[in-house]
């Protein structure tokens, strides 16, 4: 049985999420994040990564990254929240998504996305709701980051507007 159901989403009300299907514990694999393994080159030389739209890059390693922007990717609709209850985990060349806390069934998988886009944070708004909801989509802390090129340019802003 599978661990997720699609639905319509309560966070982004124009796009679907996925929840639960049933009670998850902490640290259950609830869906693997796959992908097309790309050399940094090529994701250095594509227009596709640039700063201005969502993505859904993964640094693998030192030489490779992993673009999860394809329909078949179920698990890219798993949407952000300040306080997210799942978080993504890896191993080689493998990612998968993880509890990090109790689920019960029917809540909305979320995800801590990892953003750290230096001007361009505030075209991501963030409506998940929660208390701590900093009301954009930038990264707390994350070991797989969305897109290597902000990592090193936000730091300002990060201190400036984090959650
Ligand atoms: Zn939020």
């Amino acid at each position: 049985m599978k661990l997720y159901k699609i639905n319509k989403s309560e966070i982004d009300k124009k796009g679907q999420g996925l929840y639960a299907a049933r009670d998850i514990k902490k640290g259950e694999k609830i869906i693997n994040y796959i992908g097309k393994i790309i050399t940094k080159k090529q994701t250095e030389e594509s227009d596709k990564y640039d700063n201005n739209k969502p993505i859904y890059l993964f640094t693998l390693n030192k030489k490779y990254d992993l673009d999860g922007d394809f329909n078949w990717n179920t698990a890219r609709l798993i949407n952000h929240s300040c306080d997210n209850n799942c978080d993504y985990d890896g191993k080689g060349l493998k990612l998968w998504v993880t509890s990090i806390k109790v689920i019960k069934k029917g809540e909305e998988l979320t995800c801590d996305y990892g953003f750290g886009y230096d001007d361009n944070y505030k075209q991501f708004q963030c409506n998940c709701k929660k208390k701590n909801c900093c009301g954009f989509i930038v990264r707390s802390e994350s070991r797989w980051r969305i897109n290597k090129k902000f990592s090193m340019s936000n730091k300002e802003n990060l201190i400036n507007n984090s959650c």
